[in-house]
């Protein structure tokens, strides 16, 4: 990879809003794409296949693995997820600047892979808050919404391991943290 540093590593609990922040950088900043990865968990509702995940079965995702399709992988909360190659590899090739949003085993895997890559991890405001945006979204169960809680206790003590940590307390103000750190990193 000609410039490591394009490649964007972002993590953060189950919650955190990691995701709308995500969505709005790359809305903003059309330079920026976010890499879709695979999964083997269900799809919650309003999820579209190639948009959110590709999705696949445990069989569908071994064989992946077994072809080496897969960058790195994880299993988390009882499912696989992972970054494909080629999400990656397309969007280098034309010059983006691609963004995984993934969890912090594969943030590790990839900083091993990548050193000069740039990792990001994004905190909420606070515990209680994070626990009530589980909790309102609606998309887990109660066992789901227990095993998320107890990872992301585990995953907030990997904040330090990243470049930077951000908090999202405003999604529109904690993009633009991101898009000006990014930018910072390019220079
Ligand atoms: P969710 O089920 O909430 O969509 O995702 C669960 C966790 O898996 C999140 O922390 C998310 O960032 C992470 N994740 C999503 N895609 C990948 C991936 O490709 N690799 C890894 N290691 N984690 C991922």
């Amino acid at each position: 990879m000609n410039n490591e540093r394009h490649l964007v590593v972002i993590s953060g609990p189950s919650g955190c809003g990691k995701d709308t922040v995500v969505k709005h950088l790359c809305k903003e900043h059309p330079d920026i794409e976010v890499s879709v990865s695979a999964t083997s968990r269900q799809p919650r509702a309003g999820e579209k296949e190639g948009v959110n995940y590709y999705f696949l079965t445990r069989e569908g995702f071994e064989q992946k693995i077994a072809a080496g399709e897969i960058l790195e992988y994880t299993e988390y909360c009882g499912n696989y997820y992972g970054t494909l190659k080629q999400e990656v590899d397309k969007r280098i090739q034309q010059n983006k600047t691609v963004v995984l949003v993934i969890e912090v085993e594969g943030a590790a895997n990839l900083r091993r892979m990548y050193p000069e890559c740039t990792t990001i991890f994004i905190r909420p405001p606070s515990y209680e808050e994070l626990r009530e945006r589980l909790m309102g979204r609606g998309t887990e169960d109660e066992v789901s919404i227990r095993r998320r809680l107890a990872r992301a206790v585990e995953e907030m003590e990997y904040a330090a391991e990243y470049h930077y940590v951000v908090i999202n307390s405003v999604i529109a103000e904690c993009a633009e943290e991101i898009y000006n750190i990014i930018q910072q990193r390019l220079k």
